[in-house]
Order: structure tokens, then sequence, then C-alpha cells
């Protein structure tokens, strides 16, 4: 599984008389975006394998999803109380 999110990068090469000087970036170009310790990272994601990481990230919803879910029947079976709505 995988933690992050997939940013589409566009961007202009600097080559004279590119398309991408008309404002026709190159692109897209995937990286998958995640934080270590407050700082972003970026790893560039080959269109080879994009399918993988996708695959990869939805792996980490349903883990992520199911933590979810497990803490709320651990704390039903805490039996503690609920505050009431205020
Ligand atoms: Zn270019």
């Amino acid at each position: 599984m995988l933690q992050g999110s997939l940013v589409a990068l566009y961007r202009r090469c600097g080559k004279k008389g590119c398309r991408c000087e008309r404002g026709e970036k190159h692109g897209p170009a995937y990286c998958l975006s995640y934080k270590e310790g407050g700082v972003t990272q970026m790893v560039y994601i080959p269109v080879s394998r994009l399918e993988e990481v996708k695959k990869a990230m939805g792996a980490f919803s349903r883990y992520w999803e199911l933590g979810v879910k497990l803490s709320r029947v651990n704390l039903e079976q805490m039996g503690l109380k609920k505050r009431r709505r205020v």
C-alpha cells in the first residue's frame, strides 16, 4: 500500500521554439506527494507504473477506513459514555 496523493505536473523545458513556450506545457508527469516530518516529499512516478501506484493508494485508503471503523468498535467496547451533543 502507498500513502500520499498523486500530483500531475506540467512544465516548460526551456528549449527555444518549443511548443511549451506558447503555453502548451509538457506533461503530465506524475508524482506521489507525501509528508515526512512536516516536509513534503515528491517521488516521480513513470506512467508505466501509474496503475500500480493507484492500486496501492486504494489499498491504503481501505486500510485507513478499516482502522477508523476498528477505532469506533474499540471505543464502544470500552464502555465509555458518549458526551451529549451540545
Ligand atoms: Zn518544451
